[in-house]
């Protein structure tokens, strides 16, 4: 047995320390064998699963019994959820009645297929949030939602309106994202699991296999970005600030990608891409192999992450994380992980991060201070213990009315 093991509470005393540790430990001893269930639309490719991945592993390591379902659905259904999501992201729907029939249809039939005997639900983001209406509730119901929510298409918010008002509580990851709505809200930033694969700290042996395994060349400087396949993470003009960077100061770039099973846009975009390839743009599929994840955001020497919009954009902490100086558009979450000048760049045109690209690959004293207060501020502000501890709090602020205390 003992070659099995999850992350501890303790594991982290060195990160955060002891008085930090022995907090959330007390904090978790009031809620042993508590029963949470989770439930969201993919079990891989994107930060939510990496999350909830981490998160009920972590609260389960405190005591309690967290669990995580992925709901199930046609491709259909995930064509139009990833629709919503685009909506609520400010982009246009055309929401028909066949549209809505099929996306109700596939969460009543999961909840059939669903039985809770629960202390709280949680659900995340909007796949699975008609849930609700098909359950008795015996218990605080409480919507996470990971999007940027801040100019939802109108249509697309009154439809949703309807089931979110019957949530105790709304999670949003930033406070620009608090929206008009009955239930009270609260704003938790997402974190990082630094003992994961993706984020623990690998030997130079390892970070050289995983490049050499994919044929990433390391005679040249590595430009990174690594995002699902998605408009919003602006692939495109990545590539564009890489070949105008380019002109002044060579490099490779590699942009790494992966499929979410709930994203059916990302392989349009990523054949498109590859019309781009050259020997100093790599174009890779490989994401789902976290170690190379790591490796690249450990031996970049910029990562980027230029985004359009992003709920929060867990790549920037996980390669602040490594001490890589990470360049970021301005938006969404993005910007209270970086601040500007200070621990990263924060960019709002193809050609400021073309700039930022040249001054950081030409400075790398430059780099090496950046990349140092950017894992000091991951430590600080974006370990998973933060999170945890912002649940913990949560369920112990609902009264016995499932009504959430100030
Ligand atoms: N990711 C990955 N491989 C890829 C692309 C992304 O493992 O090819 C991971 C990435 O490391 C991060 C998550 O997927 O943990 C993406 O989360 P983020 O919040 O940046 O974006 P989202 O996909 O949720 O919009």
């Amino acid at each position: 047995m003992a070659r099995y093991r999850i992350t501890q509470i303790e594991d982290y005393e060195p990160l955060i320390g002891s008085e930090k540790v022995e907090r959330i430990r007390e904090k978790a001893g009031k809620f042993k064998d508590l029963r949470v269930a989770n439930f969201n639309s993919t079990y891989y490719g994107g930060g939510v699963a990496e999350m909830i991945s981490s998160l009920t592993l972590l609260m389960n390591s405190l005591g309690l019994r967290s669990e995580w379902r992925v709901i199930q659905g046609t491709a259909d259904f995930f064509s139009i959820t990833k629709k919503m999501h685009n909506a609520l992201q400010g982009g246009e729907i055309d929401l028909s009645a066949i549209k809505k029939e099929i996306y109700e249809q596939v969460i009543y039939e999961n909840s059939v297929r669903n039985f809770l005997e629960h202390d709280f639900v949680i659900v995340h983001d909007p796949h699975p949030l008609p849930f609700i209406e098909h359950y008795e509730k015996k218990c605080p119901w409480i919507w996470r939602c990971h999007i940027d929510l801040s100019r939802p298409d109108a249509e697309m918010w009154k439809y949703l309106r309807h089931w979110i008002d019957k949530y105790d509580a709304v999670i949003v990851s930033c406070p620009e994202y608090k929206q008009e709505m009955k239930p009270p809200q609260r704003v938790f930033m997402p974190a990082i699991n630094p003992f994961s694969i993706k984020n623990r700290e690998l030997g130079d042996d390892e970070i050289h296999e995983r490049l050499a395994h994919y044929k990433i060349p390391t005679d040249l400087p590595l430009v990174v970005q690594i995002s699902r396949f998605d408009p919003w993470k602006d692939p495109e003009g990545v590539v564009e600030a890489f070949k105008r960077a380019r002109k002044e100061v060579d490099a490779t770039l590699v942009l790494l990608g992966n499929f979410a099973t709930d994203d059916p846009e990302g392989r349009e975009i990523f054949e498109s891409l590859c019309a781009c390839q050259d020997e100093r743009i790599l174009i890779l599929t490989s994401g789902d192999d976290t170690a190379l994840v790591n490796a690249l955001q450990t031996r970049a020497a910029v990562v980027l992450q230029k985004s359009l919009r992003e709920g929060f954009g867990l790549t920037v902490a996980e390669a602040m994380w490594k001490g890589t100086p990470v360049i970021g558009g301005n938006v969404g979450g993005i910007r209270y992980q970086i601040e500007n000048g200070v621990n990263g760049f924060l960019v709002s045109s193809v050609e400021e991060a073309a700039e930022c690209i040249v001054r950081l690959l030409k400075d790398e004293k430059l780099r090496d201070e950046i990349g140092q207060k950017a894992r000091e501020a991951v430590r600080e502000k974006f370990l998973l213990t933060r999170y945890v501890e912002q649940y913990l709090d949560l369920f112990a602020a609902f009264d016995e009315d499932f009504r959430l205390q100030e």
